[in-house]
């Protein structure tokens, strides 16, 4: 082939595509298949592959190629015809996607590895994951009934990850078992960085070590070693994935996850990657409130009616109305704090525990991390003692030394001081669920079923409050702790039925709204649009520009705290148009889980400019592509 075909084609300026294929050799930063699956697997599928690459073939190029990792082995070896190209711009790498047309051998063993065939060809079951911010649960339908089923000994894992003292990486029971021993190794309550920029603001509400990681994402150090949020919910998933499948004994691909209801774009996009990285195909994210009212309402037949879930467990709060009838459920308005928790409760009791032992031993254990671990763990057995018995005993062995004597922390707690003490979080969750009332135009009284959620709500003060403020009785018959596990599988059930599915309409948690190049800022999507949703807008810059930056942004009150900036979609190239001004169309298009993808044309030549998602900010390493060490002439030859 002529050198200049062959530039020609890879500026991907038109250039007619070579015919004969050309060899290449594709080098990935990574050093195993392990590491390949866990960095790369959502760029790879049983079809194809995504390779960022800053000068990628002319569509239609047959290449013939050899993907090696950085150890030189080979990992992939084939021929594959270039699908499409995607164009550089900022916050999105050029590169293309290949259409695997031969492989050879070990390919298709590690495809089948990495990427298993697809679950028609094995069982229809679909996982509903309700991944806690302390605990993680699964469940399932088989035989047309619910199961939550166990992972391990217990129906729940905590939602913890671990680097033990050799490097090893320990998940779920085991990693929270070394974190009393050793706090400094143990990740607890990440979820709630999931999809978060690193804010050096935020890092001391971590109970763990909160780092930047490569990308500028908030990830956890321990003993060394960054560990991305993204990453420590994968393996929280593939853990939970694992132990579901021993219980069960066959394999499960398929999950519905629940998602807390104001989780934003990016912390959904977040939890997707991580769940596809665990080796999920994610069928849908449905909010947590949402799959617990559907947990409650599934088989009844309700006549219409509104319901309240109040979900409060270890890490978060959300507070719900939806309106139910028969199978059919409509999200009305959602809210909630990403911060505020059983965690913020423990947090208070041992801070007591702690002030009452330094009263009496005269010793400050602030700056002791096992000790104030032992305490957090011993105020939490305590609240969860306290919501059955009017009293309880701390009794926390050698916790300190003083003139190398033991000290023990030993202390009587009843149920009143402790609801005395928390008073003003229990009203903080009164007033959010009043906001999320008042902003769905509801009164309490217009509610018609009460129902608690989240291991927190069965703490009686907590109950007595939402009680007072509904003037209702919550329901009883719905277990707490599984609902939002057993609604995500109920709804992945019904999902894959060719008859009656479940249908649920989700709103949006927060607005969202893009800053336009004069400055102003326009709401794209209000706080509770139905989804799914669309919406178009024309933007237009400055005179003589050529290139138009929209930052878009999701959260209540443009430039408030509780706002965040998901990303800018940057358009460059423009043609000013008859006005000398650049103008573009903007195609915003919601999911049905809240997933954002957005498209734009240049308005003069209607043309597709860039397709952009959120999403695309976090994006795959670039492959080094070098030319093949030697022909390889053939696909029989390579596969
Ligand atoms: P979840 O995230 O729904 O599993 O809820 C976990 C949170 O609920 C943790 O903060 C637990 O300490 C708390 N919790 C669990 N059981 C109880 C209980 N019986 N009383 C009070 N809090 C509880």
């Amino acid at each position: 082939m002529p050198a200049d075909a062959k530039r020609d084609a890879r500026a991907g300026d038109g250039g007619e595509p070579p015919r004969a294929p050309v060899a290449i050799r594709v080098r990935l930063p990574y050093d195993g298949e392990k590491a390949l699956a866990e960095g790369y697997g959502g760029h790879l599928s049983r079809a194809g592959i995504v390779l960022a690459t800053e000068r990628p073939w002319a569509v239609g190029t047959i290449l013939a190629f050899e993907l090696v990792l950085a150890t030189d082995q080979v990992a992939l070896r084939g021929e594959a015809v270039v699908a499409k190209q995607t164009r550089p711009a900022p916050g999105v790498r050029p590169g293309m996607t290949l259409r695997f047309l031969h492989l050879d051998e070990g390919s298709h063993r590690l495809l089948d590895r990495i990427c298993p065939p697809p679950a028609s060809a094995q069982n229809d079951w679909v996982l509903g994951i309700d991944l806690g911010t302390t605990g993680t649960r699964v469940a399932l339908v088989r035989h047309d009934a619910a199961e939550v089923v166990p992972l391990g000994r217990d129906p729940a894992m905590p939602s913890a990850v671990a680097i033990d003292s050799q490097g090893r990486m320990l998940v779920g029971a085991r990693a929270k078992a070394l974190g009393v021993s050793d706090p400094a190794s143990t990740v607890t309550g990440a979820k709630r960085w999931l999809g978060c920029r690193f804010d050096a603001t935020c890092a001391g509400r971590a109970p763990f070590r909160l780092v930047r990681d490569p990308s500028g994402d908030a990830a956890a150090e321990l003993h060394g070693q960054v560990l991305p949020v993204t990453r420590i919910c994968t393996e929280i998933l593939r853990q939970a994935r694992n132990l579901a499948q021993e219980a069960l004994g066959t394999q499960i691909l398929r999950a519905v996850i629940g998602v807390p209801a104001w989780f934003d774009v990016r912390q959904r996009a977040a939890l997707r990657r991580a769940a596809i990285a665990a080796g999920f195909s994610v069928e849908l994210l449905v909010s947590e409130p949402a799959a617990a009212a559907v947990a409650y309402a599934a088989g009844r037949q309700l006549p219409r009616r509104r319901l309240a879930v109040i979900d409060f467990g270890g890490g978060t709060f959300d507070a719900t109305v939806l309106e139910v009838e028969g199978d059919a459920i409509e999200v009305l308005a959602t809210g909630g704090d990403s911060f505020f928790g059983g965690m913020e409760f423990d947090a208070r009791i041992g801070n007591l525990l702690a002030e009452r032992f330094e009263e009496e031993h005269g010793v400050d254990l602030a700056d002791d991390p096992n000790a104030q671990q032992r305490i957090r763990d011993a105020a939490e057995s305590a609240k969860i003692a306290l919501s059955s018995a009017q009293q309880t005993q701390v009794v926390l062995p050698f916790l300190a030394l003083r003139d190398g004597q033991p000290l023990d922390l030993r202390a009587t707690l009843g149920r009143g001081e402790v609801e005395e003490l928390c008073a003003d979080m229990v009203e903080q969750l009164a007033e959010i669920a009043t906001e999320v009332l008042t902003a769905g135009r509801l009164s309490p009284r217009q509610v018609d079923e009460l129902i608690l959620v989240g291991g927190m709500t069965r703490m009686p003060a907590i109950r007595r409050r939402f009680q007072v403020l509904f003037g209702r009785t919550p329901v009883v018959d719905l277990d707490a702790s599984s609902a939002v596990a057993i609604g995500a599988a109920l709804l992945g059930h019904a999902n894959r039925r060719e008859y009656g599915s479940l249908g649920l309409r989700d709103v949006l948690g927060a607005p969202l709204s893009v800053q336009l190049p004069d400055g102003r800022r326009e709401t794209v999507f209000d706080r509770h649009t139905g989804l799914p949703a669309e919406r178009h807008l024309d933007v237009e810059g400055p005179p003589g520009a050529t290139e138009l930056r929209v930052p878009v942004y999701q959260g209540r009150g443009a430039g408030s705290a509780k706002e965040r900036l998901l990303g800018a979609l940057e358009l460059r190239g423009l043609a000013p148009g008859p006005a000398g001004r650049v103008r573009a169309q903007l195609t915003l298009s919601l999911s049905s889980d809240a997933l954002l993808q957005i498209h734009a044309e240049s308005g003069e030549v209607r043309e597709a400019v860039e397709l952009a998602t959120v999403d695309a900010l976090v994006e795959p390493p670039l492959s080094v592509i070098e030319p093949a060490p030697a022909p390889r002439p053939s696909a029989g030859a390579s596969a």
